[in-house]
């Protein structure tokens, strides 16, 4: 009998419940040295013995706390108990019925801080491998064929666009293409997938991985409309004279800046322009700012200023370009730092310095060129906490420093483009950050059938946050139609 055969005529209760004899073991990672010299993801893959061992560590909590803090509340339980038991087809249908994308959350959510990082096993006994086990699942379900495009059991006329090919704009697409939508995905670039196949570098996330589900959309009957921008040459109020609603999911992409001398010299770089060619790069573009050198880390000293997931991304982005040094400077300490300490402990391991509690003041360039030479920086230490309980910063009097750089990368953050603008609809309201101000239960914006999703609503969050919104949005705008063809039944 093979291993498999075993776990399936084991009693359930003998199964689960493994934590204390199963040690907790995610996939094998890549050695250092190998990761360093390209874009490949760190993480193997869990192969089935492992994927069902590391399941059965679950204790089937009544209450599972790991599920209250998934944004799509999946039934985290149920498909870990599936895959243990080797039920692995069973365990894809649960898996997908609540996450258009598991491969891409089991890689890339800060599992730190959602599922793992509330699983109530005992204490002295690690959480459970989520993450590792929902990518495996649906990994398996592309290899086996189970992955189906969706299809819906009847067709609407009526069609819907949506502005943004993101995970907010796809989700949404998929569920509605789901109920019999005739869908259109409106982007301004010339691929799908928004900030998870230009901004996500392929060491988190393989970039087949985006574009396997962006073919089986297509398969699914969902048309893209690509390098379609958005605003004065195509207004929002043509998209939604073509169809019946329209779903704004554009994503935050003003990239917050930094100020002080220097800070306009050549060599100094937004983190997006940066990781934008490099992933282009990977994908077989050609990017005449890289062939020029201007984004290139090899050989230079690189300093990237930030401290969230986007600078994370950038430093261990230029280790794999061959940089001479990459440091990393943050105003605050390691346990304030924005980003997660899983991709913090990463790019320790692949030789970023971090030099916390450091702020840029100046920069200053060559005689040659004026290019970036060095950065003149400050020391700064934690006060007292303001009003929303964060510490503030404050430089320490003479403690100014100078470090090297020939390439610095600005990673602070983004807000959002200034929409109403954009799209030439004064009437289109936003929030005092910007951000698009919906109707809480409807999810419409104040535009009548133009609804809102992702990051544009939210500001900068996470893909599972955006996936989460997409579904909801896909419910609200389901449900917006349907009433407005008994209004109009009844009218006529
Ligand atoms: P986006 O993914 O930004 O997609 C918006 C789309 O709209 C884009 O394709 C854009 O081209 C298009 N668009 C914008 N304006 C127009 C217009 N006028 N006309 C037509 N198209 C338009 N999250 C995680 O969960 N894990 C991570 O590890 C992670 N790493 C990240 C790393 C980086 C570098 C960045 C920047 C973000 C990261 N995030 C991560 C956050 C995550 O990528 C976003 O929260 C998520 O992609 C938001 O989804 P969205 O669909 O709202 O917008
Ligand atoms: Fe955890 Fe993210 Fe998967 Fe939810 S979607 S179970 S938070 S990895
Ligand atoms: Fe299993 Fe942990 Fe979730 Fe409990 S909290 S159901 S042990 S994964």
């Amino acid at each position: 009998m093979d291993g498999l055969a075993r776990r399936r005529e084991t009693p359930v209760a003998d199964r689960m419940l493994q934590f204390v004899r199963v040690p907790q073991q995610t996939p094998e990672k890549r050695p250092v040295e190998t990761r360093r010299e390209d874009f490949t993801e760190i993480y193997r893959r869990f192969d089935v013995p492992h994927a069902a061992a590391q399941a059965s560590r679950c204790s089937q909590c009544g209450v599972p706390f790991c599920s209250i803090h998934c944004p799509l509340s999946n039934h985290i339980p149920d498909w870990l108990k599936l895959t243990a038991e080797g039920r692995l087809e069973e365990a894809y249908e649960v898996s997908s019925a609540t996450n258009n994308f598991p491969e891409i959350c089991g890689r890339i959510c800060p599992q730190d801080r959602l599922c793992e990082g509330n699983c109530v096993i005992e204490k002295g006994f690690e959480s459970v491998t989520i993450g590792a086990v929902e990518r495996f699942i649906t990994d398996t379900a592309f290899d086996r064929g189970w992955v189906q495009p969706p299809r819906p059991r009847r067709e609407r006329a009526q069609s819907i666009g949506i502005i943004g090919a993101g995970p907010a704009g796809l989700a949404a697409a998929e569920q509605l293409r789901r109920v019999g939508y005739q869908v259109h995905v409106y982007d301004r670039h010339d691929r799908v997938g928004g900030l998870m196949i230009y901004g996500i570098p392929g060491f988190k996330l393989e970039k087949e991985i985006v574009l396997r589900r962006w073919r089986l959309l297509e398969e699914g009957g969902i048309v893209f409309h690509l390098e379609s921008e958005i605003g004065p040459a195509l207004p929002l109020a043509e998209l939604r004279a073509r169809h019946a609603a329209v779903l704004i999911a554009t994503g935050v992409y003003q990239a917050r800046d930094i100020g002080g001398p220097g800070a306009g010299l050549p060599g100094i770089v937004p983190a997006l322009t940066y990781l934008t060619a490099s992933n282009r790069l990977g994908l077989g573009d050609t990017v005449a700012d890289f062939a020029s050198g201007t984004l290139d880390a090899r050989g230079k000293h690189v300093v990237v200023i930030g401290g969230g997931d986007t600078a994370m991304d950038c430093v261990r982005t230029a280790v794999r370009q061959g940089a001479a040094s990459v440091k990393c400077l943050y105003r605050r300490d390691r346990a304030n730092m924005p980003g997660s300490m899983r991709e913090v402990r990463h790019a320790e391991e692949e030789g970023v310095e971090f030099v916390w509690l450091s702020a840029p003041e100046a920069f200053t360039g060559g005689d040659a060129d004026g290019t970036v030479e060095r950065v003149r920086a400050v020391h700064m230490h934690l006060g007292l906490p303001d009003a929303s309980g964060r510490q503030s910063v404050e430089a320490v009097a003479g403690s100014h420093f100078s470090l090297p750089a020939d390439l610095v990368i600005k990673a602070l953050g983004f807000d959002p483009e200034d929409l109403p603008r954009a799209f030439g609809e004064k009437a289109l309201e936003v929030s005092r950050w910007g951000t698009l101000k919906v109707n809480q239960r409807s999810l419409m914006t104040s535009l009548p059938g133009v609804f809102a999703a992702g990051d544009i609503v939210r500001g900068a969050s996470l893909v599972v946050w955006a996936i989460r919104d997409g579904r909801d949005a896909a419910v609200q705008m389901h449900a917006w139609l349907q009433q407005d063809a008994i209004v109009s039944a009844a009218a006529e």
